[in-house]
């Protein structure tokens, strides 16, 4: 039996009741898309955010895809992003047309560098930043913000790993023009399917997200804007997130728990451990840097521990998009190379925990020998 990086039956099992009458609710009202499960989400949501309004969507790539469009990023523009966040920023750019314009990351966090911002901003035309919350760490948006005034460059935050976080008692998604969210079952909050949301303070943002979600209607069968897709949160999903999500806070402290545990148990193993979470960062993936990773990776699925890489390959190096990005990202090109993934679920128990731990000074052991 392995250990898995995530385990979602777990996860959603001890919830089967509530989940099953929030299904149960949307069946027998007989109202599947667009209905009161979604509106009642997107308020409670908000109010949890502390944003204006929500938006709900299909899903997190199509949350960032519609927050591009309702800023107005065209066909050719230049839109700032990471890309060590696994790519997902990067497929939003080009579906509106637009060219990501990549900035590296700090070492240790990971996190987008704002002095790297400024110089891209600098010397490019930039229409629009993302930026990522990666693997929970929440980025110091205050400093980022800081930059982009000077530049008058509006900015998406990409919370999609970052459902709870905050910095200065303000979460993540409430500080930037835009806030996208996915709710994949993976993610910290997560659906039984597929689902996303953009979030935000501007009203004319908002009125124009309500419309491109839905064919770019401003009432049925008129179409006013532009760029309009078919991208909407359905009931069930938004059933399912209404019940998650008064249990989100709670979940992410059991994750922070579980980081703190392996950083002072894996402390002295020569490896880069994620950065200690304090409440700001709530904890995705827990991601430490290795050297040799495939052999450790190797020597811990040998042990029954689970692992993963997110993300093995830095977005200008994909092979889909090579055109026109003949540049290099130092900090984020090495921590490709060296990233790996623990486990690290609320459910996971700390005998597990040790017991990742226990393979982990195991597989540095065996590697020793190996030298
Ligand atoms: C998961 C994820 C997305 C995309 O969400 P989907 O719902 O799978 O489209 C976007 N950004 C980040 C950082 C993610 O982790």
């Amino acid at each position: 039996m392995t250990l898995a990086i995530n385990d979602l039956k777990r996860h959603n099992q001890p919830l089967e009741t509530a989940l099953q009458a929030a299904m149960a609710r949307v069946l027998d009202r007989g109202y599947y898309i667009l209905g009161p499960e979604c509106t009642a989400f997107e308020h409670e949501f908000s109010s949890f955010l502390g944003t204006s309004w929500a938006v709900g969507v299909g899903n997190g790539t199509d949350a960032l895809e519609l927050a591009l469009r309702a800023l107005g990023v065209q066909s050719g523009n230049y839109v700032a992003t990471v890309a060590n966040a696994g790519m997902y920023a990067g497929t939003a750019i080009r579906a509106v047309g637009a060219v990501p314009c990549y900035v590296d990351v700090l070492p240790g966090s990971l996190l987008i560098d704002p002095s790297a911002l400024s110089r891209v901003l600098d010397s490019s035309q930039v229409r629009a930043l993302v930026v990522t919350h990666l693997y929970g760490r929440m980025v110091d948006m205050a400093a980022i913000l800081e930059v982009t005034r000077a530049y008058g460059v509006p900015v998406i935050e990409d919370c999609a790993q970052a459902h709870g976080a905050s910095r200065l008692g303000r979460r993540a998604g409430s500080w930037g023009d835009l806030a996208t969210f996915s709710f994949y079952p993976t993610k910290n909050l997560g659906a039984l399917g597929d689902g996303g949301m953009v979030v935000g303070g501007d009203e004319s943002l908002h009125a124009r997200l309500l419309s491109l979600r839905q064919y770019g209607w401003v009432a049925k069968y008129k179409s006013d804007y532009r760029g309009g897709r078919n991208s909407r949160l359905d009931e069930i999903q938004a059933a399912v997130l209404r019940a998650k999500l008064p249990f989100l806070d709670g979940w992410n402290a059991r994750r922070r728990q579980i980081v703190r545990r392996y950083r002072a148990e894996l402390d002295g193993l020569g490896w880069g451990l994620p950065p200690y979470p304090d409440e700001a960062d709530v904890v995705h993936l827990c991601v430490l840097e290795v050297e040799r990773r495939a052999a450790v990776q190797a020597a811990l699925v040998d042990q029954g521990v689970g692992c993963d890489v997110h993300y093995p390959i830095p977005d200008h190096r994909q092979l889909a998009y090579t055109d026109g990005v003949n540049i290099t990202l130092p900090v984020t090109e090495a921590a490709c190379t060296r990233v790996l993934t623990l486990p690290c679920f609320p459910e996971m128990l700390d005998a597990e925990v040790d017991l990742v731990v226990q393979a982990c000074s195991r597989a540095v052991q065996s590697l020793r020998g190996k030298l």
